[in-house]
């Protein structure tokens, strides 16, 4: 087996380890089964990348969309690892030759795929050095993102009990956590749970007044590249053409556009250092642009998780950056109402909790990364200095308005 610095080194072109990667990557290569919940941007990859280069055979890696499959193989392919995937864009029989010869560093396929008899005889005659499972959140009623599929994957992985599992999330709270680790038969000792602290990003979440006005106030003094989060296809489209009309670089993203359409104003963005991409929740996923100085919702996200996640999205670099939330008490009746209309009854109570938590985050007036991190089992400081409630403290602002008035 090839020491584990020296690969991170000679494939990866890194120096160090990033907080818990040596500690997950560690627990692989013993042969342990592992559950990593590491934020987004936190290089979740490497973790599986590296034990399937030192440890024989391939690496199995669940993941669920063909478009994030793809990102992977591509960027294994540029790090020279012998990467493919089996979804209905590939060539399956060239795949399972090069499987079945040993030619595979990485083979990617989908749940629904995983646990078909094509794939369990082709995996019992391939040798795999491990098993990952990307999103691992999916596995259970209680995540944000519930795949019936991933259900599934415990008989496969039970084929297989010796390879050692590593499954990963960016979001999973405590009973989230819980729920994976006895979906996947995974042991209570091998949770590894990274720090969600993003310090250099800065928090304020105001009540929506003038939805356009504030957008672009806050933008007019924000010159680096933004990412809008909009409730509709619509609304994206039409906040895209509010900011152009103030000389702002701005495009928009959805996924009722053309997938060329998409394509080329990601690669616009991605190239831009002042853009503001207007875009529903389909643009993100995948998008590795680290200098984002701005995320703004101009409405609520639909659970705290995806606000953690959306505005990770800002200052992946680690300099300064702010997510700006404008929100409004309609935006929690429209989502309460869809909630009980839409969801599925047996998921309401979760999406609930989900809900009154975002609620609890927006009224708090005390520290919101505090609330957040809370939220994600962590145990934070009272005040994080910077939140705009740490920064200004509600009742102090309440207090000078008193005073005003007087
Ligand atoms: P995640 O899946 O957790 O969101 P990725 O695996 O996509 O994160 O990695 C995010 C970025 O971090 C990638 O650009 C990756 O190359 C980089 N990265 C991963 N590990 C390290 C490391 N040890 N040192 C520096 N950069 C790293
Ligand atoms: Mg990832």
């Amino acid at each position: 087996m090839t020491d584990p610095h020296q690969l991170l080194k000679s494939v990866f072109g890194f120096d160090h380890f990033r907080g818990v990667q040596e500690e997950v990557v560690g627990r692989v290569l013993a042969g342990q089964h592992t559950l990593a919940v590491m934020p987004t941007g936190a290089g979740k990859s490497l973790c599986y990348q590296l034990p399937a280069l030192a440890r024989e055979g391939t690496a199995l890696v669940v993941s669920p969309l063909i478009a994030l499959m793809h990102d992977q193989i591509r960027s294994a392919d540029a790090l020279g690892i012998r990467a493919a995937s089996l979804t209905s864009a590939d060539d399956r029989q060239a795949v399972t030759a090069r499987a079945l010869n040993g030619e595979l560093d990485l083979l990617y396929v989908a749940p629904e795929r995983a646990t078909t008899d094509y794939f369990r005889r082709l995996i019992e005659r391939t040798p795999l050095s491990l098993i990952a499972i990307d999103e691992a959140h999916c596995v259970s009623e209680w995540g944000h993102d519930f795949r019936p599929d991933y259900r599934q994957l415990k008989s496969l992985l039970d084929d297989h009990a010796k390879v050692p599992r590593l499954a990963l999330t960016a979001t999973a709270d405590r009973r989230t956590r819980a729920d994976i680790l006895q979906q996947l038969g995974l042991p209570g000792d091998g949770l590894i749970v990274a720090g969600f602290d993003r310090p250099n990003i800065r928090y304020v979440i105001r009540p929506r007044e003038q939805t356009g006005k504030q957008l672009k106030d806050l933008l007019r003094d924000r010159p680096g590249p933004a990412i809008v989060y909009t409730p509709s296809r619509d609304k994206a489209e039409r906040t895209a053409e509010a900011l152009t009309a103030t000389g702002r670089p701005a495009l928009a993203y959805h996924a009722g556009l053309a997938s060329e359409v998409r394509a080329r104003n990601q690669a616009a963005f991605v190239a831009s250092e002042e853009m503001a991409m207007a875009a529903t929740v389909a643009f993100g996923m995948g998008i590795d642009k680290p200098d984002v100085r701005t995320v703004a919702h101009v409405a609520i996200p639909k659970s705290i998780e995806s606000y953690y996640q959306e505005t990770g999205r800002a200052g992946r670099d680690g300099e300064p950056a702010e997510a700006w939330l404008f929100w409004s008490a309609s935006d929690f009746a429209l989502a309460r109402q869809r909630l009980e209309e839409e969801c599925p009854p047996e998921r309401r109570e979760s999406e609930r909790e989900r809900l009154n938590a975002l609620a609890a985050l927006v009224e708090t007036p005390g520290c919101r990364r505090a609330v957040l991190l809370r939220h994600f089992g962590e145990d934070p400081p009272a005040s994080c200095g910077n939140c705009d409630n740490c920064l200004e403290p509600p009742a102090q602002l309440d207090a000078t308005e008193v005073a005003r008035k007087l």
